[in-house]
């Protein structure tokens, strides 16, 4: 099975949600079986050996990559969920994004001192999402193994503000 099952999955949607924004639209891959397999195969053969204690998605598209990988490999699936979702006592992290802010939270009794934990998110655009989530671990004395996306779009320097965490990918968009 190649790389190309996967790109032929992914739809672009020029112009959304906003003028100028070249959306990529994982449900393509979502209503494909082969497609979405691919994505998690490649997912456990990447992880299955390494030290990794927990699994943490961001919502809401990295959920869905997140929980089968989390479930295949044995070891708990920490959600990290937009300001006011999760019920419980929570760290929260408060991040830019290009208009306006975002915040993001975690149930503190999700995270353990020590814990490597494996963050995952469907796309990897400029990485701001994925730096406060190391935040948020780092409160709660855990530590970002690394980072995965099923997509990457490099031009937008994600790796230089995740640095020096390692950032997956399964495919990369540039230029376009
Ligand atoms: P960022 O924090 O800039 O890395 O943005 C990552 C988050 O925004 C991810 O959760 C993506 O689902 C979403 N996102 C950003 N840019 C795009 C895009 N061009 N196509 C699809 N999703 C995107």
């Amino acid at each position: 099975m190649s790389l190309e099952i996967l790109d032929n999955a992914i739809r672009r949607i020029p112009d959304f949600p906003k003028k100028g924004i070249l959306f990529y639209d994982i449900t393509g891959v979502l209503v494909n079986p082969p497609a979405f397999k691919f994505c998690l195969d490649k997912m456990v053969e990447l992880y299955k050996d390494k030290k990794i204690d927990a699994v943490a998605g961001i919502e809401s598209r990295g959920f869905i990559f997140a929980a089968p990988l989390a479930e295949k490999l044995g070891i708990p699936l920490i959600l990290i969920r937009k300001k006011g979702k999760l019920p419980g006592d929570t760290y929260t992290c408060k991040y830019d994004l290009e208009y306006g802010s975002a915040e993001i939270e975690v149930h503190k009794s999700d995270l353990k001192p020590g814990q490597k934990i494996l963050v995952i998110d469907d796309l990897i655009a400029t990485g701001g999402t994925l730096a406060a989530s190391k935040k948020l671990i780092e409160q709660g004395g855990a530590e970002v193994f690394e980072f995965f996306g099923v997509i990457g779009l490099p031009d937008l320097n994600y790796e230089k503000i995740l640095e020096p965490t390692k950032v997956t990918t399964l495919i990369n968009y540039e230029g376009e």
